[in-house]
């Protein structure tokens, strides 16, 4: 069977880049249906784009490269897409969009733009052994027991990385590029829940299912959103997004409630409810487990009325600056991403072709650019997905 184009995965990436190619184009999967990562993400109604989309908000080891392909495929053309296809979305929060139905609208519209192209999808399709020989790659596909050999000109790998394997991950687009040569960068699971052990964590427990609004710092790094304890330590997007920054043996800077100026508070309260207990008082601003927590921490008893300046500015380096250290994250069994990848260095940033091979595309996921919590991933999948596909269709 002969192609001008395969792409390996029928992910937001493949899909987007299927549509834009050109040509005789096939798409494969292993999975049962395509965009299964689409369909649940968002809590299902797909975080798809964020309006403050920009190269400041992913992480690579060159913070460069993502910028062609952001800047000539963006949100806002994204967006567009979306409108033609007459998607209702709104804005949750600090940018990000969400349909207002569901994510399967997203994954409708791709399928419908594929079919537009006219280009194929074959589901339930094992990838065998992938060759190169006079400019064109062969690909062995199985599908229903059937084996076929496939002979294409552009071979464009984009079947993620290396998270949730429950929805298909396999890391297969990092051992294509060992096949053929191409440098890879460290790979870790990012997006993901923190994990404490030891007596950090069985300070912890108590205060399982409480979320209150924070800043996390890490690495000279910071986000302000929610933050949610859980039985085995940290979860919420603040520690999502930091979790891309942390390493092992590094401490978080918890600041809670960041807007409160909490020794000016203190001092006021001090004259008017001297007689209440430390702790009830911070339970006006805290909820109660997490107040009762952190007089625990500063070491201070009694009343508020018994406490001087000094032991009140104790209390506020705690609330404002809780060290606390993991021991590790929740992994690849729920983090959202994989940081690390195929080194971008090995790649055209214009079109995502191995500089060293040309007719080898690597987008999305699979790539070291890795995006924060918030419809930036997509958006890197979007804006890659139709980078390749523009350069396989102009060649
Ligand atoms: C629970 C969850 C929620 C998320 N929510 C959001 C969100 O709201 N907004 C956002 O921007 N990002 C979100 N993400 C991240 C986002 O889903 C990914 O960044 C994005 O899907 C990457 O696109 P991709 O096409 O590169 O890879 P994928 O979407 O992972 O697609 C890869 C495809 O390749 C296939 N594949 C893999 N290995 C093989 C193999 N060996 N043989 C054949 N096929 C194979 C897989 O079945 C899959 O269909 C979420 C991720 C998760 C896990």
């Amino acid at each position: 069977m002969k192609l001008d184009t395969l792409i390996l995965g029928a992910g937001a990436a493949g899909l987007m880049c299927a549509a834009h190619a050109c040509g005789r184009c096939l798409v494969v999967d292993h999975a049962k249906a395509a965009g299964e990562k689409i369909r649940i993400s968002g809590g299902g109604r797909c975080n798809f784009t964020n309006l403050h989309a920009g190269p400041d908000n992913f992480l690579s080891a060159n913070p460069h490269f993502c910028k062609s392909a952001l800047s000539r495929y963006t949100q806002w053309d994204f967006l567009d897409l979306v409108g033609r296809h007459k998607i209702a979305w709104h804005e949750k929060t600090l940018g990000q969009l969400f349909c207002d139905g569901s994510a399967k609208e997203i994954i409708a519209m791709l399928l419908a733009e594929i079919a537009k192209a006219g280009a194929e999808i074959w589901l339930e399709t094992q990838i065998g052994e992938i060759t190169h020989s006079d400019g064109r790659f062969r690909v062995q596909l199985t599908r229903g027991g059937k084996v076929t050999t496939v002979e294409t000109r552009a071979l464009v790998v984009a079947t993620g990385g290396k998270s949730i394997p429950k929805m298909g991950a396999t890391g297969l687009a990092y051992r294509i590029a060992e096949r053929f040569g191409l440098p890879l960068v460290e790979t870790r699971p990012a997006l993901v829940p923190l994990t404490f052990g030891g007596s950090t964590l069985e300070g912890l427990k108590p205060l399982a299912g409480l979320s209150v609004e924070a800043e996390i710092t890490c690495n000279g790094t910071r986000f302000r959103e929610g933050l949610l304890f859980t039985h085995r330590g940290l979860s919420g997007p603040s520690i999502l997004q930091i979790s891309s920054y942390w390493r092992e043996g590094d401490a978080l800077s918890v600041h809670l409630l960041p807007d409160q100026d909490f020794l000016a508070l203190l001092q006021s309260h001090r004259q008017t409810e001297g007689r209440k207990a430390l702790q009830t008082v911070l339970g006006e601003f805290l909820p109660t487990r997490l107040a009762r927590k952190m007089v625990e921490e500063s070491g201070l008893v009694g009343n508020l009325g018994d406490q001087s300046d000094r032991s009140l500015q104790g209390l506020v380096s705690k609330l404002t600056d809780w060290q606390l250290t993991p021991t590790g994250s929740e992994g690849y069994r729920t983090a959202e991403v994989t940081l690390g990848g195929i080194d971008t260095a090995a790649l055209s940033s214009r079109t995502m072709e191995a500089n060293a091979l040309p007719g080898l595309y690597f987008i999305g996921e699979a790539v070291d650019v890795t995006g924060w919590l918030g419809g930036y991933n997509f958006q890197w999948a979007w804006s890659s997905g139709w980078a390749a596909g523009q350069a396989i269709a102009s060649t």
